[in-house]
């Protein structure tokens, strides 16, 4: 806070804006009067009771002073309404009674009036409660609009960790999860997989003849083709559970959980021919190609004592083999 804001904080805390609702225009007079030569108090006054909630509304006042017996409208039933209404259901009311009266008091009191004071008060009295009021209801409404503020920037903080989060997991070209995200999901669905000693599938995903694709067509070419087959990809995986990732280069995993080999092979069989029928340009293994990809498949049921490291050396051991064999195909470990 710089100096001039902190001025404007301290002048607002003591100013006071005072509205008197009362049926005898002597007594607002006398009021009035009283409060001329005090420093930041503004004063307005309203002789008619049922204009009093549309005024309290208009000028926002930080106190009211209320007279009890008016024409027409009972001062209590007053008090009552501007506790019920949003905007004036904080401002301090101080009771004008024309008796010190106990049973007045305490029906005042019990219909939410915050004071009591006696027609006409003590003019060094009346000022010293209208400033009491006044700043208490002040400091309430900085707390609220602190609250408020800090609420927002709770929220902003959670939103900003949601998408650092987001940004965290997943990688940069293809939008697919990352290696370090990869390495943790499998970590966790290869001990989920042990403790409901279900079937486990990996697919090691690798683009065919990439190095030459890159040489022909140039790294930004070569990113695109990634962003394809990436995106060929994650359209391969329908469940939920399923982990789509950028393993390295051009090398792509397919987490899927409580899968068959079956079911894996069907997967991998899909998105090989997706990606084949994406025609993407390529001159290798021969002029007039399309770009392909090779996938290693593997299906694990963990036991006690094994690790998820066991999973990708057999998923690897499927794509050499088949590579081996010609590319173009998923090799089965
Ligand atoms: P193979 O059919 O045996 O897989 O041959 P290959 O050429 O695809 O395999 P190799 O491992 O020799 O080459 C992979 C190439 O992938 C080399 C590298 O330049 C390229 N590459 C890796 N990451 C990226 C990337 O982020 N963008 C682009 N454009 N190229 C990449
Ligand atoms: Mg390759
Ligand atoms: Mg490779």
């Amino acid at each position: 806070m710089n100096e001039l804001q902190l001025d404007e904080f301290k002048t607002d805390e003591n100013a006071a804006m005072v509205l008197l609702v009362d049926d005898q225009a002597m007594i607002g007079e006398a009021v009035r009067r009283g409060l001329s030569h005090e420093e930041n108090i503004d004063f307005h006054f309203c002789a008619d009771p049922h204009q009093a909630i549309a005024q309290a509304i208009r000028i926002k006042p930080t106190v009211i002073l209320q007279d009890l017996v008016m024409p027409g409208l009972d001062g209590l039933s007053l008090v009552r309404e501007y506790r019920n209404h949003p905007a004036t259901k904080d401002i301090p009311i101080i009771v004008l009674s024309t008796k010190e009266d106990p049973l007045i008091k305490s029906a005042a009191f019990a219909a939410g009036a915050n004071d009591y004071l006696v027609k006409l008060p003590d003019n060094i009295e009346l000022v010293a409660r209208i400033r009491y009021h006044s700043r208490s209801y002040m400091t309430l409404l900085q707390r609220d609009a602190a609250y408020r503020a800090l609420r927002v920037s709770q929220q902003q903080l959670l939103d900003t960790n949601l998408v650092l989060q987001r940004l965290m997991n997943s990688d940069g070209l293809t939008g697919l999860s990352n290696r370090r995200h990869f390495d943790e999901y499998l970590e966790l669905e290869w001990r989920r997989s042990l403790r409901d000693q279900t079937q486990l599938s990996l697919l090691m995903i690798d683009v065919d003849y990439f190095k030459s694709y890159n040489d022909s067509f140039g790294h930004l070419e070569g990113d695109e083709a990634l962003r394809k087959v990436a995106l060929a990809i994650r359209d391969a995986s329908s469940r939920p559970s399923d982990l789509p990732a950028r393993y390295g280069g051009e090398e792509f995993a397919l987490v899927l959980p409580n899968t068959s080999p079956g079911g894996a092979r069907l997967v991998a069989e899909k998105l090989r021919q997706t990606v084949a029928a994406l025609k993407i340009p390529h001159i290798a293994p021969a002029e007039g190609s399309s770009l392909t990809i090779s996938i290693g498949l593997s299906t694990i049921t963990p036991q006690q004592g094994s690790d998820c490291r066991q999973l990708i050396l057999a998923a690897d051991k499927g794509l050499y083999q088949a590579k081996h064999n010609g590319r173009n195909q998923v090799g089965i470990s």
